[in-house]
């Protein structure tokens, strides 16, 4: 299903390891700039240096983009990526921030730093990269990624750049060897410097919450903060803990063939199940059957379903392949009862 362009064999470079497979380009950071946003504008994925790991970046404004990321991740569910920004400025536009937050960002941006706020309405940032939250996880990075995203002039969503149950990458070479057959730019800073994640906080009914420990230190940050850290979770939002992910108001009947009265629709591709016609609202995730534009219209089409006042809302099957595994797990999540996790 993905094109991979073969690219002349010099861009190949002598750390690929000799794998057929590998076709990324590597370029070095001080000749990528061009390459790199050529390619986010065309809404494509580069994997870039930042100083806590690499990222596999992405348009964060561009839902198609966003779906490339986990799709060449191969992550089988859709949580919540981290924004990266140039600038406060860029950041004030996306997010609201507490005095703490404020803070906080005054004193470790660009660094290893990343606070969850909440969302301005309109910011541009598409639904995917929050999984349909009203808070955003945001960060200022270093060094390429942030002269990268100021001459893009919009955020980049940017995970790890590694697939899904491997370990971060921290030199290009490791990701190129990792996702070299999917992606076609691995820009190349050298080793990162801290080599771990990014430290993870939020302010919540003023106090400070560590969601993630990273590369700042907690007693830095408390210094800082003058307050000590709250850790883990409120019972939401801890990495891997996906307790907060939206869901709809209405339920949700997943695989279904057959439409019942008063449901509205969430179809998939060309075949409409029996009894679309009496459907109350209908929205189809990608009338061609293509599963990356489907993961990116997952979230405002359930959000839209859910606003037409339907107590329930139907879902035609999707299969299973690629990105239809994430897919299938955000839509058995929003089905499943309220209060349950996982
Ligand atoms: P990664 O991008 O793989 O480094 O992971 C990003 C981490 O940030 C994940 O563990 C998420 O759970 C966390 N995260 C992202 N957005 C939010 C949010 N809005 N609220 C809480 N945690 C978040
Ligand atoms: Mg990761």
């Amino acid at each position: 299903m993905h094109v991979v362009v073969p690219k002349p064999l010099h861009t190949i470079g002598q750390h690929a390891s000799g794998l057929v497979a590998n076709l990324a380009e590597i370029l070095a950071v001080g000749e990528a700039l061009e390459r790199a946003l050529a390619l986010l504008q065309a809404g494509d994925v580069v994997a870039i240096p930042t100083e806590t790991v690499y990222g596999l970046a992405g348009d964060a404004t561009n839902g198609v983009a966003v779906a490339r990321i986990f799709e060449a991740k191969g992550r089988p569910r859709f949580n919540p990526l981290i924004a990266h920004v140039a600038d406060r400025a860029m950041a004030d536009r996306i997010a609201g921030f507490d005095p703490l937050s404020a803070r906080l960002a005054e004193a470790f941006w660009p660094g290893p730093l990343t606070l969850v706020l909440p969302q301005r309405a309109d910011n541009g940032i598409h639904p995917l990269v929050t999984a349909g939250l009203d808070t955003i996880a945001l960060r200022m990075p270093r060094g390429f990624g942030g002269e990268l995203i100021a001459r893009l002039g919009r955020a980049l969503a940017a995970p790890s750049a590694n697939s899904s149950g491997k370990i971060s990458g921290t030199t290009a070479q490791a990701v190129a060897a990792d996702l070299g057959d999917r992606i076609k730019l691995v820009v190349d800073g050298g080793a990162t410097l801290v080599g771990l994640e990014s430290t993870i906080l939020k302010v919540e009914h003023g106090k400070l919450r560590l969601l993630r420990p990273g590369g700042i230190g907690a007693e830095e940050i408390e210094a800082v903060a003058g307050a000590k850290l709250v850790r883990g979770a409120a019972g939401i939002e801890a990495p891997g803990m996906l307790a907060s992910h939206y869901a709809p108001g209405a339920a949700m009947r997943l695989n279904v063939e057959k439409i019942a009265e008063g449901e509205a629709l969430l179809a998939f591709g060309g075949k409409r199940a029996w009894g679309w016609e009496q459907a109350v609202a209908l929205r189809n995730l990608s009338e061609r059957g293509d599963l990356r534009e489907a993961a990116s219209n997952l979230f405002a089409a359930m959000q839209a379903l859910d606003r037409s006042g339907a107590t329930t809302i139907a879902v035609e099957p999707i299969p299973f392949e690629g990105l239809g595994e994430a897919i299938n797990d955000r839509l058995a999540r929003a089905a499943a009862p309220r209060g349950k996790t996982g």
